[in-house]
């Protein structure tokens, strides 16, 4: 990615988009660039979109090379976490249900039979590249509560020392209006700082931010690096017309303005081809880096700590910072 910031100038970048960002510093990205490099602890958010078929089966290719990849960073000696989203529409699928239906009771049991699917191909072919998965399904009110952040935060360092890859989701099965985070975007952002996590990278259905939804404009222009999330950036950005997914580009902004706000890079990148989490941690220029606040001090990088308000994008998962 120091190739994108060689290449283009701020100024240019923000004159193609029409976007002009906030906080241009080159130099932040080219330090950001380092970091990403170095990165000990990544987390990794996959949309339903990516791990599933249209008709909600799950994509093995893309799974299997998925797990290589992280099984790859693992081996190098990093902290994983994979924050899976797919559970309601395997679900669906397993029931051969063409829509994820409309009443709680049937989307919790419904998660409750995609989750076990889900986690058993998780498990299994981690198994194969010598991995041990585990699973931790977390709700809004763990992290607002501090003696349970605390324990959530103990539970993931464990597993680290462990050597497994945690695998997250929001655990959909209990979960209602009041405690659920709502999207995985948001709750990767949470995870990330919850583990001091050095990168989020959010693999989806397209290549990273672009100037307007290309679903709708062919003419949309990829945007490689935002300084800050702009009111301009955000109108930007349309609604999604997946049926089984949840979030859009929106919540993904959301989930940016989280991380970093605490210090924390991120990157927007295609999961069609997992191996783009390889190209990133390389320094490749892959996706949209959303470059985190230069001024961050590393000692306020503690969950529940150094939330700077930073508009109203996602008030939720905000707020579960601030506490
Ligand atoms: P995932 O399930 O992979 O997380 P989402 O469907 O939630 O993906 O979000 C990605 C979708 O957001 C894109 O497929 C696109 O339709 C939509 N979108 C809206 N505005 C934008 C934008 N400015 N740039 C990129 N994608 C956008």
């Amino acid at each position: 990615m120091g190739d994108v910031v060689e290449e283009k100038k701020d100024e240019e970048i923000a004159g193609e988009t029409g976007c002009v960002s906030n906080k241009v510093k080159s130099k932040d990205a080219k330090g950001v660039i380092e970091k990403i490099k170095n990165a000990k602890t990544v987390v990794v958010k996959v949309g339903t979109s990516t791990i599933t078929h249209h008709n909600g089966t799950i994509n093995l290719l893309v799974v299997e090379k998925l797990v290589r990849a992280l099984s790859d960073l693992k081996n190098e000696n990093k902290n994983v976490v994979l924050v899976t989203s797919g559970a309601i529409g395997v679900g669906c699928s397993r029931m051969g249900l063409k829509k994820k239906p409309e009443s709680l009771p049937e989307k919790q049991a419904l998660a409750a039979i995609g989750q076990v699917n889900l986690m058993h191909v998780y498990s299994k072919l981690f198994s194969e590249y010598g991995q041990i998965a585990s699973q931790i399904l977390l709700t809004k009110d763990v992290i607002e509560n501090e003696e349970r952040k605390l324990n959530a935060i103990n539970t993931f360092n464990t597993l680290f020392r462990y050597g497994s890859i945690p695998i997250v989701n929001e655990n959909d099965t209990v979960a209602t209006e009041e405690i659920e985070f709502g999207d995985n975007d948001t709750l990767s952002a949470v995870v990330a700082v919850l583990v001091r996590a050095d990168l989020l990278i959010l693999l989806s259905d397209i290549d990273g931010l672009y100037d307007k939804n290309p679903k709708r404009h062919p003419d949309a222009k990829l945007i490689p690096v935002v300084y800050g999330i702009t009111r301009q950036i955000e109108q930007n950005c349309q609604n999604t017309d997946n049926s089984f997914g949840t979030g859009g580009m929106i919540t993904k902004l959301a989930a940016a303005r989280i991380c970093n706000s605490h210090g924390i890079p991120m990157v927007i990148a295609n999961g069609d081809n997992p191996y783009n989490i390889c190209r990133i941690i390389n320094g490749e220029p892959v996706g949209t880096i959303f470059v985190p606040n230069g001024e961050e001090d590393e000692d306020e990088r503690s969950a529940g700590e150094g939330q700077k308000g930073q508009g109203s994008c996602c008030p939720a998962g905000q707020a579960i910072i601030q506490r």
